[in-house]
């Protein structure tokens, strides 16, 4: 039986950088995968972050991504442009590389490194003892190592085998992605509805359409066909534009899970073995990398006895929390790309939050003005028109009276409180609650909220007028 201090199961982004990590650190390691090449079968990630793109530089192999790539100061988010340009790194930037290219670029490191990677080699098991992992694969062999990482992404073998559980989130909305021929123009473009987003882009050669389309998830497994993406095409534009010779199409969902540990025993999990999510967002292969990152030193200084075995559970304790956060995010970004009315509703009520128009301090209970900010509107006073915020440039309390004129006495705050009599015909209009009924008389504060909004015969008006204005 071939022996290993680690034997890594999966040589995609995550397994394929912890082999680096640990072999810099003079480990022996190997990786046995299943595929017989780095070749993908459809795309994948396409680009790199800012702190990949570092960790790459730390290790002196940032160049040979550079030069692959392109690079933009611009980063997404859902469906927002973030310019990261003043980001105070030397890579300030979003590198596009298509992932099969990452791959290719990071296995020839690898190998540099003298990692042997066992190409159609298949982990169907293990056994963990107190000493170390018996690690079975495919055709029959097995392998003995210190430790097992599972780096054998979302349906991970090694996670299950372990018992570790994967909770999170079942699917809400699966997308084809796919690169076609078709008889017919499409409507060219990006579009959001309430399924997610669409969109149709014509290739380099002019001929072949890239795709991407929602569709309605019904449970869904195996592997997509044409009839499945003329449907989807069907279904969100009325027609599927005669869409024929596919080069490929794959399918992913929105699931999102996270292992409930990275670590049993001897066997430890990185990359989507431990997180999967929807790919909006450009985060998986990111997160992937560091995880391995986080744990090659940690896991080479146990092997070689340097540090205690305890120095492990701090990958799970740093990793973990970085990988919820992760899911969290995507989430939110897969709602704000739908265009329903409930994500209208969620975009609004973030707009009025970012805006700063809708906080509301707590003044007690009463009409939907009281505490909020007093809406601009258009008067009509004896003097002629003017707008409510040029009566407060003094910054001091206005009564204002939408009412009959002369209903009020405020001698008792006379020379503090301006008292304005007006007509106002516009609609009272808030952020997120929207319209609201018009109230006889508003005291405003210096600061422009309501301090008091009614029925100027009130009997807390007083007291609003004491409390705010002496
Ligand atoms: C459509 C799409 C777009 C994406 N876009 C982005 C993006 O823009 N940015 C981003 O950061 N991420 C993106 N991702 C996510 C990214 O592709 C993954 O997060 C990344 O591939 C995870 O790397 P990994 O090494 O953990 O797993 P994988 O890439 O899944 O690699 C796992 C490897 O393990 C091998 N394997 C599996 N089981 C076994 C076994 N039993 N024995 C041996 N070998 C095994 C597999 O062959 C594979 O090579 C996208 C994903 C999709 C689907």
């Amino acid at each position: 039986m071939t022996e290993h201090a680690v034997v890594i199961a999966g040589g995609g982004p995550a397994g394929l950088m912890l082999a680096g990590e640990l072999a810099l650190a003079g480990v022996d390691v190997a990786i046995v995968e299943r595929r017989a090449s780095q070749e993908l079968d459809g795309p994948r990630a396409r680009g790199l972050h800012s702190r990949t793109i570092e960790v790459l530089d730390q290790h002196g192999i940032a160049d040979r991504f550079l030069s692959e790539g392109q690079t933009t100061q611009r980063a997404g988010f859902s469906g927002f442009l973030l310019d990261i340009g003043d980001l105070p790194t030397r890579h300030n930037y979003v590198l596009a590389l298509p992932q099969s290219h990452f791959e290719r670029i990071l296995a020839a490191w690898v190998s540099e490194l003298g990692v042997p990677i066992a190409r159609e080699h298949e982990v169907t098991g293990f056994a963990q003892g107190e000493n170390g992992v018996n690690v079975e694969l495919s055709d029959g062999l097995s392998l003995r190592a210190d430790y097992l990482v599972g780096c054998d992404g979302g349906r991970s073998l090694i996670r299950k085998a372990a018992g570790i559980e994967f909770p999170g989130w079942d699917p809400s909305v699966s997308s084809l992605l796919a690169e076609v021929e078709m008889s017919e123009e499409p409507q060219w473009g990006i579009r959001y509805d309430d399924r997610g987003t669409q969109a149709l882009g014509r290739l380099e050669d002019g001929k072949r359409v890239g795709l991407v389309v929602t569709e309605r998830y019904t449970g869904q497994t195996g592997e997509p066909t044409l009839g499945d993406l003329s449907r989807a095409l069907i279904a969100v534009w009325g027609t599927d534009y005669g869409v024929h010779s596919p080069t490929w199409i794959s399918r992913f969902t929105d699931m999102t899970r996270q292992a409930a540990s990275y670590r049993k025993g001897r066997v430890l999990l990185a990359g989507d073995a431990a997180h999967v999510h929807y790919p909006v967002g450009g985060q998986g292969l990111n997160l992937g990398v560091q995880d391995a990152v986080n744990l090659g030193w940690k896991l080479a200084q146990v092997v070689k006895g340097t540090s205690p075995e305890d120095l492990l559970d701090t990958y799970h304790a740093e990793r973990h929390p970085v990988g919820a956060r992760v899911l969290r995010t995507t989430m939110a970004q897969t709602a704000l790309t739908r265009g329903d009315a409930r994500m209208d509703a969620l975009r609004k009520r973030i707009a009025a939050m970012i805006s700063g128009l809708d906080i509301h301090y707590d003044l007690g209970e009463g009409h939907p003005l009281l505490g909020r900010r007093m809406p601009d509107l258009d008067l009509v006073t004896a003097d002629g028109p003017l707008r409510v915020f040029s009566l407060l440039h003094q910054a001091r309390p206005v009564l204002l009276n939408l009412g009959e004129p002369g209903r009020f006495d405020i001698s008792p705050w006379a020379g503090r409180v301006r008292l304005v009599d007006a007509e106002s015909a516009g609609r009272w209009e808030l952020p997120v609650l929207g319209e609201v009924t018009a109230p006889a008389a508003v005291l405003i504060r210096p600061d422009g909220y309501v301090a008091w909004a009614g029925d100027p015969t009130h009997q807390v008006l007083p007291d609003a007028l004491t409390a705010w204005s002496g």
